[in-house]
């Protein structure tokens, strides 16, 4: 069994420090967020590869459903943690509006910003135990569309190149804002990198 790092997920820094996100999201929340959180689906991925390299190398059957389940929720729990981590900023250093192809995709799908906001506000709020709100891009259509994961791991659609995440599960705010989503919410407008949102339309791949 080849068991070299590169063939795991690792945790990456954030890119800013614990308290940069202050008073948005506080030190604690964020560092127990990334740390403890993010951490276990890095672990909990790792760990469905090891399984599944084991048996393979045991010649053990899997049982394939239960198998890809857990990788499709550590998996999808690890990607959308590294992408939210990236749509976040310090307020001080972002733009308070997207620009570019992203701004005019937004006008010409929802009418203005404004009403972008609105929808996805609602598409936060909405989300059904947990999950995540998420701007998503079809490049055949080239539009954008809303969608919301429930949990990590399902109502993806598949190809659709996702722009921007918020994360609605309660260990990423329940600290700061405990049942209060609105104002969580609200606080996610105030720290989101459009810039980036507006590099990953521009890229082919996530
Ligand atoms: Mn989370």
């Amino acid at each position: 069994m080849d068991t070299s790092e590169e063939k795991f997920y690792k945790l990456f820094d954030l890119p800013y420090a614990y308290d940069a996100l202050v008073p948005y999201i506080s030190e604690k929340q964020l560092n127990l967020h990334h740390q403890k959180h993010h951490q276990g689906y890095v672990t909990g991925v790792n760990t469905a590869f090891e399984k599944m390299d084991k048996a393979r190398s045991e010649n053990i059957d899997l049982d394939m459903k239960l198998t890809l389940k857990d990788l499709s929720f550590n998996l999808g729990g690890y990607l959308l943690h590294s992408l939210f981590w990236n749509n976040l900023i310090p307020a001080e250093n972002r733009n308070d509006k997207p620009n570019g192809e992203l701004l005019n995709i937004i006008n010409d799908e929802f009418g203005s910003l404004e009403r972008f906001q609105k929808e996805f506000t609602a598409t936060a709020l909405s989300v059904e135990g947990s999950g995540w709100a998420v701007l998503a891009y079809c490049k055949c259509t080239k539009r954008p569309l809303l969608m919301q994961i429930e949990k990590h791991n399902t109502n993806i659609y598949p190809a659709f190149k996702i722009l921007l995440v918020l994360d609605m599960w309660e260990h990423s705010y329940y600290l700061d804002y405990q049942n209060n989503r609105s104002k969580y919410i609200e606080a996610f407008w105030k720290i989101v990198n459009w810039e980036k949102a507006g590099e990953r339309l521009g890229r082919l791949t996530l």
